[in-house]
């Protein structure tokens, strides 16, 4: 029956993750996937949440809260209303109470679920012709949209000025004003840009509203890492919530929970679709829902309370918020540090960008053969196009990893 069936190749995501658990050098260092490590490369379970796990199942087994679960019950396909609000808050802060009653959500199987949820809907009901990606962008972006939506055109905007090693946005303005049409969708990601490591400013935010009002754009934002840019949700929001405030425009917003929470197998996400009009929210729900039933019919219970539980109460958010500013400071503590040491080494080429880039990744301006060397005879794993996830640099590994990078560009 499948014998016509041809093999499709891995993404690239997979591949490193495959290299990596397969390498057996003791001290092999995993720039690759994007999750955040602590100083002894350990995915970090952030204790603001292992608190409220570990609390959650005491409660759990006393069954002393009966809004706390003592059997493994579905939860509305819609998702866990005091998650969906949770992630509403978080998302929009102050703005909520201005803008909740245009607001549809919906809890997702993660960001990845989210953004998948999202191009079903808008393929199904506004039928776009095109979607712009950033050029380059996290590689699930372009896989989603092909497979989810393969009537719609990918179009790719400039991101990155490779030469800089900074946004590339009169690129990115230029191919949207002179190029893009009404009803196309523009995918954005919110803060902590992936791959590049580059934002916009807030006045090139502006800039990209105004361009999105005046075209009839639809802009989709992702938003996977908000606390990583800053180490403060409310400023990582400020794009999101920039564009919803102008009223004009309907947004579609992709909120992963993985990265902030650190819950990254527990795919606990949201979609958002912010409607000019308040009357249509319903519709949508009942839209999304649907989609939602015909594909896993109702999302994940546990992780969704974790999170609800972490925001709702103020102790806990508070702990969370620490931790978020902990993230933060060793994110930025290790930059500094691979760029103090290929200084002290005289690496050839420019390294400022490493301290420059936000977030959890840089485009290094590391070679593909440089990368496969790197791989190959030290062990230091990370994306072909020189992508690092710098949460895997640590006090035990980055003198090793800039002699090994300073060899690789001197050959
Ligand atoms: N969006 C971006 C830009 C990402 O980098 C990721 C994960 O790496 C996601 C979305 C989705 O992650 P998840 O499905 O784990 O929430």
């Amino acid at each position: 029956l499948f014998s016509s069936l041809t093999p499709v190749p891995y993404d690239e995501a997979y591949n490193v993750k495959a290299d990596f658990d397969a390498d057996v050098h003791p001290n092999k260092v995993n720039l690759g996937i994007g999750v955040y490590r602590d100083n002894d490369g350990k995915a970090w379970a952030l204790p603001s949440v292992e608190l409220t796990r570990r609390q959650s199942e005491i409660i759990l087994l006393q069954k002393a809260i009966p809004s706390l679960p003592n059997n493994h019950d579905y939860i509305p396909a819609g998702g866990l209303p005091q998650f969906v609000m949770a992630a509403q808050k978080l998302l929009f802060g102050s703005l909520y109470s201005d803008i909740r009653c245009r607001l549809a959500s919906v809890q997702t199987i993660s960001g990845s679920g989210a953004c998948h949820l999202g191009t079903s809907f808008l393929a199904k009901t506004l039928k776009p012709r095109s979607v712009w990606i950033s050029d380059p962008s996290w590689i699930n972006h372009s896989l989603i949209w092909e497979v989810t939506a393969p009537d719609v055109q990918l179009k790719f905007y400039p991101y990155f000025d490779a030469g800089s090693k900074s946004i590339d946005f009169s690129g990115m303005n230029l191919a949207l004003e002179s190029r893009a049409e009404k009803g196309d969708v523009v995918l954005l990601q919110a803060c902590a840009h992936n791959p590049t490591g580059c934002d916009p400013t807030h006045e090139q935010w502006k800039q990209l509203a105004d361009l999105c009002e005046k075209k009839g754009l639809i802009p989709f934002f992702d938003i996977a890492y908000q606390g990583f840019a800053s180490g403060v949700p409310d400023e990582d929001a400020w794009s999101v919530r920039h564009f919803a405030e102008r009223k004009s425009m309907d947004i579609v917003i992709a909120q992963s929970f993985s990265k902030n929470f650190g819950l990254y197998g527990q795919r606990v996400g949201a979609l958002h679709i912010l409607a000019s009009e308040a009357s249509v929210v319903s519709a949508i729900v009942s839209n999304l829902v649907r989609l939602i039933r015909s594909e896993y019919s109702s999302p994940a219970s546990w992780g969704c309370r974790i999170v609800a539980k972490v925001l709702e109460d103020p102790d806990l958010r508070e702990k969370w918020l620490r931790d978020l500013k902990q993230m933060n400071h060793r994110i930025k503590f290790v930059r500094q540090a691979l760029f103090e040491e290929l200084q002290k080494l005289g690496t050839p080429r420019t390294w400022e960008h490493l301290i420059r880039h936000i977030g959890m990744f840089s485009y290094t301006g590391l070679r593909p053969e440089e990368v496969k060397r790197l791989k190959h005879e030290y062990h230091i794993h990370m994306f072909s196009s020189g992508r690092a996830s710098v949460a895997g640099l640590n006090t035990h590994n980055i003198i090793r990893v800039a002699k090994s990078i300073d060899i690789v560009v001197r050959d």
